[in-house]
């Protein structure tokens, strides 16, 4: 099993899946343990992409199959739009998380700002 991919370059604790869900950007995460700024070598663009583009299809789908939602009020209408796009992100953020500790390599973080 890869273990770069899931233990801290500086204290080597396993972060777990959550510093890399909660992170924006897999180059903007913290070791939960020693809160070292660590990031993936090389994170690739073709997965995230991939991601990216079946995120949007789907968010497109559910986009347009809530036009029905007309009657109702605006605000609803932005209320449920946007929590559909946060709960339908979850999945390929989960699934990159883990692609990332599998296939990928952390590195301590020496380029971002404290
Ligand atoms: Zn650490």
């Amino acid at each position: 099993m890869n273990e770069q991919g899931s233990k801290c370059p500086n204290c080597r604790s396993d972060i777990g899946l959550w510093p890399v869900i909660k992170a924006p950007l897999p180059n903007m995460m913290r070791c939960p343990h020693c809160n070292t700024k660590i990031k993936y070598e090389k994170t690739g663009w073709k997965i995230p992409l991939l991601c990216a583009i079946s995120y949007l299809v789907i968010i497109y789908l559910v986009l347009s199959s809530a036009t029905f939602l007309d009657a109702i009020s605006f605000l609803k209408m932005a209320i449920i739009v946007m929590t559909s796009c946060v709960i339908l992100w979850q999945p390929f953020e989960f699934a990159l998380a883990l692609y990332l500790r599998k296939n990928q390599k952390l590195i301590i973080n020496k380029t971002a700002n404290n």
